[in-house]
């Protein structure tokens, strides 16, 4: 779906294969929630038919028009990963297409190896032609939720100390301009709701309005002046939610799903997202970096999303998620200065131990990916020579292949 914000989804001067007519559902047990499709299927098809069903999956994006392929390839995450881990924790099989040895199987028993290589393995490892996912059994289509405000980013790590036992789904908004410079946002919880099926239909949203930005224009809707006011009027419609309140499926995951082609409001140039992941205890300082750097650069990003991820990991040999604290941040992609700046984020995450996202990523220099990929030699075993990408071209300065 192309759905990744950078180029590991392309491949510059080069064949492209898409999986658009990979979109099968072959097989499903409603004994054990296993479920054979695949690999052009997307999000979006597998709740539109399992969840009036009773199931969904464990881990969901932040929109659903993503494929099993990709989520798989990059091994998402969502808002849950202190609970249930990355998407590769929930498959159980993968039917691999490779250019050496035709079609292959494998799971956590059965060319294992090549099995964790491919989980995260961003498309290298092969084509993905199908998997076997398990999916996860709920009791309707509606979210029990919660919003508490905080001020400044010491709060937030307070409020991710406890929750995460309580809730299943846990994220938080920041806006950094608020409250004089402190900071303040909005910390969202969610469980699904326990009130059984015959009080509560198995809905999930469909048919709600969907608004559709047309085309990209020659400048930047999303300015500094618009966000601050948005951020504000944002703020207080939150807490005036601070009470629990049930939302359905696609209000609570896939919010931007409601406004189709929602990034041409950044106009022709666009915008970037930047995600890193680094140890909790060097999440505070890397946070004074950003802070100090965007008020020195006179750069403001126009959303923050924060999360703390679990200690649990799938095993992928390049997954990005990994114990410790996410932040995620949009920015127009206008300025030279804003590029300078990220720059010295990856250096401050990697030397923190951390990482950057690949599906989010368009300009990480190759010595930050070798310092942050520790198992990448190993991974090179079972990249397949004639797969690459603009991105494995780019962040391995051409040695990446063997
Ligand atoms: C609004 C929005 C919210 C998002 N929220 C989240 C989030 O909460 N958490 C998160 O982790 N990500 C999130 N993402 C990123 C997105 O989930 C990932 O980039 C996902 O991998 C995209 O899937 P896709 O089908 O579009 O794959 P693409 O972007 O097309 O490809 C992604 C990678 O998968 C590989 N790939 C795809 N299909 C196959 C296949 N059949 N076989 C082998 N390799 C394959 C590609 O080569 C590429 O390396 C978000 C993206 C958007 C636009």
């Amino acid at each position: 779906m192309g759905r990744s914000y950078g180029d590991v989804c392309l491949n510059q001067d080069g064949i492209l294969i898409l999986s658009t007519y990979f979109d099968h559902f072959l097989e499903f047990d409603p004994a054990s929630g296993l479920l054979r499709c695949q690999s052009g299927v997307t999000i979006r098809e597998i709740l539109d038919i399992f969840l009036p069903r009773g199931w969904s999956l464990p881990v969901l994006p932040g929109t659903a028009y993503v494929t099993v392929g990709g989520a798989i390839a990059n091994d998402i995450h969502g808002k849950n990963h202190h609970r249930h881990g990355s998407f590769g924790m929930h498959v159980e099989e993968i039917v691999l297409a490779r250019s050496d040895s035709g079609l292959v199987r494998c799971s956590r028993s059965q060319n294992e190896a090549l099995f964790y290589a491919t989980i995260g393995g961003l498309g290298l490892t092969g084509f993905i032609t199908e998997a076997v996912l398990q999916l996860m059994p709920v009791r309707n289509g509606f979210l029990d939720t919660r919003c508490i405000p905080f001020s400044g980013f010491d709060e937030f790590l307070q409020l991710s100390q406890q929750p995460g036992e309580h809730f299943e789904y846990t994220v938080a908004w920041f806006d950094w301009h608020a409250n004089h410079g402190t900071g303040r946002g909005i910390f969202f919880l969610g469980n699904h709701s326990l009130q059984s099926e015959t009080e509560m239909p198995l809905l999930q949203g469909r048919g709600q309005r969907q608004i559709s930005i047309p085309f990209a224009g020659a400048v930047n809707l999303v300015r500094r002046p618009v966000m601050r006011v948005f951020n504000s009027v944002y703020f207080k419609k939150q807490i005036e939610k601070q009470v629990v309140s049930r939302m359905d499926f696609d209000a609570f995951f896939f919010p931007l799903d409601r406004i189709r082609n929602w990034n041409l409001l950044y106009g022709r140039r666009g915008f970037l997202q930047w995600q890193a992941v680094v140890p909790e205890q060097g999440a505070r300082y890397l946070f004074n970096l950003m802070k100090k750097t965007m008020a020195e650069a006179d750069l403001e990003p126009t959303l923050t999303v924060i999360k703390k991820f679990g200690d649990v990991q799938s095993g992928g040999l390049l997954s990005f998620p990994m114990a410790g604290i996410t932040f995620a941040l949009d920015f127009p992609a206008a300025s030279r200065k804003l590029f300078a700046m990220l720059d010295t984020w990856d250096h401050a995450v990697v030397d923190l131990g951390g990482r950057l996202y690949p599906a989010k990523d368009s300009r990480m220099q190759p010595e930050i990916f070798f310092k942050s990929q520790p198992a990448l030699d190993e991974f090179l075993r079972y990249k397949d020579r004639r797969i690459s990408s603009s991105f494995w071209r780019r962040v391995t300065a051409g040695n990446g292949e063997d």
